[in-house]
């Protein structure tokens, strides 16, 4: 079943891999399911489900915890995942998760696709 793609891994964060093993049913049908699988993700963004497990993030974490650790006490808006999910829907659900605020989540978003880029 665990088809590891390698080399593939590690060079192209969030699109395109990480496709759930199940949905493969023949190659054209792979592809498809794992273009889907891509952008599936992005919608888990909009579920109630989401907004619950965001709300209770924020909740447990008020602060960023990026700016606390620069001495700074700012809300945060963002329930980050400490580790890019990739569309990993065990990960994205169940976290672990932070607290960030709008600054430092788009700065720490850029950073990670730095990094994957190279
Ligand atoms: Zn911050």
């Amino acid at each position: 079943m665990a088809r590891a793609p390698a080399g593939l891994s590690r060079s192209r964060a969030g699109v395109g891999v990480g496709a759930p093993a199940s949905a493969a049913q023949g190659a054209s049908d792979d592809y498809e399911a794992r273009r889907r699988a891509a952008f599936d993700w992005r919608r888990w963004y909009g579920t109630a489900r989401w907004r619950a497990v965001r709300a209770e993030q924020l909740a447990q974490e008020p602060l960023c915890r990026m700016c606390a650790a620069d001495g700074e006490v700012r809300a945060a808006t963002v329930c980050d995942h400490v580790e890019p999910h990739r569309g990993d829907e065990a990960k994205f659900w169940n976290g672990p998760f932070q607290s960030l605020c709008a600054f430092h989540h788009n700065r720490d978003k850029q950073s990670a696709e730095r990094a994957a880029g190279r």
